[in-house]
């Protein structure tokens, strides 16, 4: 079926009136549907739990968890009580307050929801750390944030350099049999015996609440902070554009460790009073499959990255699982590649709706929203709300169809409020006239759709040409037999820089000249002949962050033999 034939999503909460709504919208309408909006006392985490445990909600299932060893649910009570409980562990064990740094390393598992929750009911900052990162990764965010405690397991103990990080006064873990001593708590423990009552810290809505180290797609992570106010917008975008509705069972399969795991894997969904899917374990695409058919997930948030795995998973396997009850498909992290938006409509018979933001903007910006049309290759419009325009280097306006920074004018209610200890970093983000520049280069066509091109670093200059690396990549992709490619300028005498892929092949091809040839010309014809790739190097596999994305740096650094830079993010 073709884009055009399919009927666009009808969201329940749904943005026809788009210009209408842009017009009259103010994000003070939003603010009303939280409690504080009457009471004066802000928490996210009573917003997103606790508020729902006192309505007709109580029993509804707030989490569904699955991984190779365990399968629970909790409802919003349950979510409420294990909450309140993990807080008070925190405030007897480690004396937590508010405003201090709690920092969260471990596999995805109820607890490390009830631990994230918990910390907030204390009004202090949570610090979630991808699983994987080694010691090194672990030190300079546990250090560079001063946390004073850590909720951990055993068998990551072994990364945590306590001895080096005086900063470090507890260490809960969640684990069994384990020895307690003037550091170390036993998590399950004190869980079990814990008050189930708690006075939740009310904060400002201005407060701290979370400390998201980015991935590091361009060079050293930063601390990037965001406060309890960017529920604001959270929320309305669980509203808009995942658009969850009562009934809805939500899988959103990013890590805590990213933004998109906490921002639409906690407090997006749960403000909604959704029901969570949350999935452990590693990637496999049968077991992805199953997961969609055992809960009857209906809205699906993923990434391109896992969408090209299931893609080259093949169609055969899909078909052996019946995923009739799923609704709405999104995709963020990296640009969608329009031959994974013909593929959804092929396997699901749905359109794969684009969201654009980044750490920093806290919640989505620009966005297919269910009922927009799709123009592939373009991640949408902006949110009502949200001014986004494509300025140059000194912050002026550029009209439709240029090339350009893509950036967003300052004040929306996720935007970040510190990059931890780096002023200067913070400063760096904006130019004349409040714009927040994102570090990503598009251009906005006489529709309004935006269209990323590459990140400001990885446009290539070719014989004065400007390409962005995504173009190319998503045509290489089309190639029968390519399963991921990642392009870069590298320099030339002559050309200034010329279009250097590398590229993995999909099992079952041979890497020789005939087929590079090939996929040059595919290029060459299909796109520009500028734009086709001069060098093309076959690798098994590309660099990529744990969060799926491409580290074009990387590729970059190999080939030019220069330092790779901070590795911290990089999978195995
Ligand atoms: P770092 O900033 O540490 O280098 P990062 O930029 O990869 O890492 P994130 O904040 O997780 O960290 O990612 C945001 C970036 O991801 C965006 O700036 C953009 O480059 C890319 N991105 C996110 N969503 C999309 C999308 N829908 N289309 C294209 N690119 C996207
Ligand atoms: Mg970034």
């Amino acid at each position: 079926m073709s884009l055009e034939a399919l009927p666009v999503v009808q969201g329940k909460y749904n943005l026809e009136n788009y210009e209408d709504t842009c017009a009259n919208f103010d994000w003070s309408d939003t603010e009303k549907q939280f409690s504080w909006y009457e009471t004066g006392r802000v928490n996210m985490a009573y917003e997103a739990i606790d508020r729902h445990a006192e309505t007709f909600r109580k029993n509804k299932v707030a989490l569904y968890f699955r991984d190779d060893n365990r399968e629970e649910k909790y409802t919003y009570r349950d979510m409420k009580i294990l909450t309140n409980k993990a807080a008070n562990v925190l405030k007897t064990h480690g004396n937590v307050e508010k405003g201090d740094r709690v920092f969260i390393f471990m596999p995805r598992s109820p607890e490390l929801y009830f631990a994230i929750l918990g910390t907030i009911k204390l009004g202090a900052i949570v610090g979630p750390l991808f699983e994987a990162f080694m010691e090194g990764a672990v030190k300079d965010r546990l250090e560079d944030s001063k946390a004073k405690v850590l909720v951990t397991t055993p068998e990551l103990l072994g990364r945590v350099p306590v001895e080096e990080l005086p900063d470090l006064k507890s260490i809960l873990l969640v684990g069994n049999d384990i020895e307690e001593n003037d550091i170390i708590v036993d998590f399950n423990k004190r869980l079990a015996e814990a008050d189930r009552k708690l006075d939740i810290e009310w904060v400002e809505r201005e407060d701290g609440l979370i400390l998201h180290y980015t991935s590091g797609s361009t060079g050293r992570p930063k601390g990037v902070l965001h406060v309890h106010n960017a529920m604001v917008q959270q929320y309305q975008t669980a509203r808009w554009v995942l658009d969850l509705q009562e009934e809805d069972v939500y899988w959103c399969t990013a890590d805590p460790g990213w933004v998109t795991g906490t921002s639409y894997g906690i407090f997006g969904p749960w403000l909604a009073g959704a029901s969570n899917v949350i999935v452990g374990g590693r990637f496999k695409p049968d077991t992805w499959y199953q997961v969609l058919e055992d809960f009857g997930v209906t809205v699906w948030y993923s990434a391109p990255t896992a969408f090209r795995m299931l893609m080259s998973a093949g169609d055969e396997l899909v078909k052996q699982f019946n995923l009739s009850e799923l609704r709405h498909v999104l995709s963020v992290g990296e640009p969608l590649n329009p031959e994974v938006i013909r593929w959804g409509l092929k396997v699901f018979n749905k359109r794969i709706h684009d969201t654009w933001w980044m750490t920093e903007t806290g919640a989505q910006l620009i966005v297919n929203f269910p009922c927009l049309e799709i123009k592939p290759g373009s991640m949408g419009k902006p949110i009502p709300g949200v001014e986004a325009a494509i300025v140059d280097d000194q912050g002026k306006v550029l009209p439709p169809n240029r090339m350009g920074n893509l950036a967003i004018k300052k004040g929306w209610p996720s935007m970040m409020r510190e990059i931890w200890n780096n002023q200067a970093k913070y400063d760096s983000y904006f130019l004349p006239g409040d714009w927040y520049v994102s570090g990503d280069s598009a251009y906005v066509d006489e529709d309004g759709y935006f269209f990323f091109q590459g990140r400001v670093d990885d446009v290539i200059m070719t014989s004065g040409e400007r390409v962005g690396p995504f173009e190319v990549e998503s045509k290489i992709l089309e190639h029968p037999a390519v399963a991921e490619a990642g392009v870069i300028g590298k320099p030339d005498p002559v050309r200034g820089e010329i279009i250097k892929a590398f590229v993995a092949l999909l099992e079952g091809n041979e890497p020789t000249d005939e087929l590079k040839e090939d996929i040059r010309q595919f290029v060459k014809k299909g796109l520009a002949a500028h734009a086709a790739p001069r060098e093309i190097e076959f690798r098994d596999k590309l660099p990529k962050t744990r969060s799926g994305k491409i580290m074009r740096r990387v590729l970059k650094a190999w080939e030019l033999d220069l330092p790779t830079g901070d590795l911290s993010t990089m999978e195995d």
